[in-house]
C-alpha cells in the first residue's frame, strides 16, 4: 500500500468517523484492486474497501500499541468509550470468573446474578445521592439497539395506556442516536444517513439543535436563545398535534455529530416542562455523554431535569464488552405493570453474563476509585490547558465541553464563523497530523449542519494523569500549528 494511502487509513478507531471524509476517499481510489492484492485480501469487511486501518497488538492503561511499532496515546478512548483505559486485569478476571460460572442462558426462562447485580448498582442511589427516579435497566449490545429498544418501550407505554395514536417522534438537528434503522430515523447526522433517507421512518421530524456558538443570534440573550427553542418546539408538537407525539428524543451533550455540545441554560428544563404539559415522553440519549464522561454520573443531573427513559452505552462497560442499555422511570414500569404486566421486547443476547459482569466490574472500580469525581477535577485541568493553548488561535472558534468530554470547533474565520469549504477536511487533517504525532482523537466534519464544519473532540479515560493531559494538549497543538502552517503556505 503506497504510504499516502496508509496515511489515509487512519481511524479513530470506534464507531463513527467522518463519514464524508472516507466517502471522498473511496472516489479517488483506483476502481480496481491488483491481483497480487486481492489475494491477500483479508476477509473482515472494514468501514473502507480501499483503506485498511491500522492493527493494534496490545493496549494498556492510555496507550495503543500498534503492530507498525508505533505508541499511540489514547486521547479519546475510541468514541468516548474507554472509560478506565485499557488492560484493566481485574476486569479480566470478572470476565474469566462469570465464564467459568455461567457463559449463557436464555433470559425467558432464567437470569444470572451479574445481570441481576449490574442492574442494582447502576441505578442504586447512595443516601443522600442524586434521586434519578429510575427503576429498572434492560441491557443489550449496543447504543443503536438500546435506543430502538427505548423507541419501542415509549409506544408501547401508550399503547398500554390507551393512547394508541401517538405515533410520532421528534428529534434534534445535529445529533445521532445510531445506525440500526429506527435509531437512525431520529438521527440526523447527515452523511452516515444519505443512502437511507428513503428507507428510514417517516413518523419523525426534527427542531433545531440547542447549539449557542453557531445559532445564537448577535444580540440575543441566552434567556432568549432558550425561549427560542422552546417555542420552536412548541410549535411543531402543536404542527404534528401534541397528542399524537410519544417523545422528544436528544443528548444532554451532542456527542460525535457536533462536538461536546452542551444546551443553554434553562433549555432541558423548559423542554421537561412543555413535554410535561401534553404528556409526550422525554428519552435522553447519554450513550455517550453519561456514565460519569461529563464529571457527573448522568449528564442530566446538570439541567435539572428528570427523564422518563435513559439510554446508555459506551461507557457502560468501557471498551470492555459490547454493552448498553435502556434506563426507565417507574412512570413507565407502572404503567406497563397495570397492563400487560410485560416488556413486549426481547433479543438472544439481552442481559448477557458476561457483558453484565465485565460492565459491573467496569462500574465498581469507578465507583470504588471515585473516577466520575476525578473525570470532573481532570476535566478542570483539560479544559484550562486547552482554553489557555487555543485561545488565541486563527481556526479556533470554540472550545467546549464538560467533564472529560471536550471539543474544539474550528472555522476559517473567528468573526463570521464561517467554515472551512468541505474540500479543506481540517478536521481530518488535524486528526492525521496527531495521530502522527503519536495521538488519537475523535474528529467530526459537518459540524454546524452536517456538511459544513470541523471539530475535534477529546476525551481521555477518567484515569489519566495529569502529565498525559499535558502531553495530549502539547501533541494537540503541534498537530495545530501543522494544519495552519500548511493552510497559510496554501
Ligand atoms: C455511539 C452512539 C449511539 C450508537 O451506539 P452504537 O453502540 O454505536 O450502536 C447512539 N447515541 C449516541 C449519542 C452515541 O454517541
Amino acid at each position: 500500500m503506497a504510504p499516502s494511502v496508509l496515511l489515509e487509513t487512519i481511524s479513530s478507531n470506534d464507531g463513527a468517523s467522518t463519514t464524508s471524509t472516507r466517502i471522498a476517499a473511496t472516489a479517488t481510489a483506483p476502481a480496481t484492486v491488483p491481483p497480487e492484492s486481492r489475494s491477500q485480501e483479508r476477509r473482515l469487511m472494514h468501514r473502507s474497501l480501499t483503506e485498511s486501518p491500522y492493527e493494534v497488538i496490545s493496549a494498556s492503561g492510555s496507550y495503543l500499541h500498534l503492530s507498525t511499532g508505533a505508541l499511540i496515546l489514547d486521547g479519546c478512548g475510541g468514541a468516548a468509550v474507554a472509560i478506565i483505559g485499557h488492560g484493566n486485569e481485574e476486569v479480566m478476571a470478572a470476565t474469566v470468573a462469570q465464564m467459568q460460572k455461567v457463559s449463557y442462558v436464555h433470559t425467558l426462562s432464567y437470569t444470572t446474578s451479574s445481570a441481576e447485580d449490574l442492574a442494582n448498582f447502576i441505578l442504586e442511589v447512595s443516601p443522600g445521592g442524586f434521586q434519578h427516579g429510575l427503576e429498572k435497566a434492560y441491557f443489550c449490545g449496543s447504543g443503536s439497539e438500546a435506543n430502538d429498544a427505548a423507541l419501542k418501550l415509549a409506544r408501547q407505554y401508550f399503547y398500554e395506556k390507551g393512547e394508541p395514536q401517538r405515533k410520532f417522534f421528534v428529534s434534534r438537528a445535529q445529533s445521532y442516536h445510531g445506525n440500526s434503522v429506527a435509531s437512525m430515523s431520529v438521527s440526523s447526522n447527515l452523511p452516515r444517513k444519505v443512502p437511507y433517507q428513503d428507507i428510514l421512518m417517516r413518523n419523525v421530524s426534527f427542531v433545531s439543535p440547542a447549539y449557542a456558538y453557531q445559532y445564537q443570534r448577535s444580540g440575543e440573550t441566552e434567556q432568549e436563545y432558550v425561549a427560542r427553542l422552546i417555542a420552536e418546539l412548541d410549535a411543531e408538537f402543536q404542527r404534528i398535534g401534541p397528542e399524537n407525539v410519544i417523545s422528544f428524543i436528544a443528548e444532554p451533550v451532542v456527542g460525535a455529530t457536533s462536538g461536546c455540545v452542551a444546551a443553554p441554560k434553562g433549555y432541558f428544563a423548559g423542554v421537561r416542562k412543555l413535554c410535561d404539559k401534553y404528556g409526550i415522553l422525554l428519552h435522553l440519549d447519554e450513550i455517550m455523554c453519561g456514565m460519569g464522561r461529563t464529571g457527573t454520573y448522568f449528564a442530566f443531573e446538570q439541567e435539572n431535569v428528570l427523564p422518563d427513559i435513559v439510554t446508555i452505552g459506551k461507557g457502560l462497560g468501557g471498551g470492555y464488552a459490547p454493552v448498553a442499555a435502556v434506563l426507565m422511570s417507574s412512570k413507565i414500569v407502572d404503567t406497563l405493570r397495570a397492563g400487560s404486566a410485560a416488556f413486549n421486547h426481547g433479543q438472544t443476547y439481552q442481559a448477557h453474563p458476561v457483558t453484565c459482569a465485565t460492565a459491573l466490574a467496569v462500574q465498581k472500580i469507578v465507583r470504588r476509585e471515585s473516577l466520575v469525581q476525578r473525570c470532573a477535577l481532570m476535566g478542570m485541568l483539560l479544559s484550562k490547558l486547552l482554553m489557555d493553548t487555543f485561545s488565541g488561535c486563527k481556526f479556533v472558534g470554540d472550545i467546549r465541553g464538560r467533564g472529560l468530554f471536550w471539543a474544539i470547533e474550528f472555522v476559517r474565520d473567528k468573526t463570521t464563523k464561517e467554515t472551512f469549504s468541505t474540500s479543506c477536511h481540517f478536521g481530518y487533517n488535524f486528526q492525521q497530523n496527531a495521530f502522527k504525532l503519536g495521538l488519537a482523537v475523535y474528529p467530526g466534519a459537518g459540524t454546524v449542519d452536517g456538511v459544513r464544519g470541523d471539530h475535534v473532540i477529546i476525551a481521555p479515560p477518567f484515569t489519566t494523569s495529569v502529565v498525559d493531559l499535558g502531553k495530549m494538549v502539547a501533541l494537540l497543538k503541534e498537530a495545530y500549528v501543522q494544519e495552519e502552517t500548511r493552510l497559510d503556505l496554501s
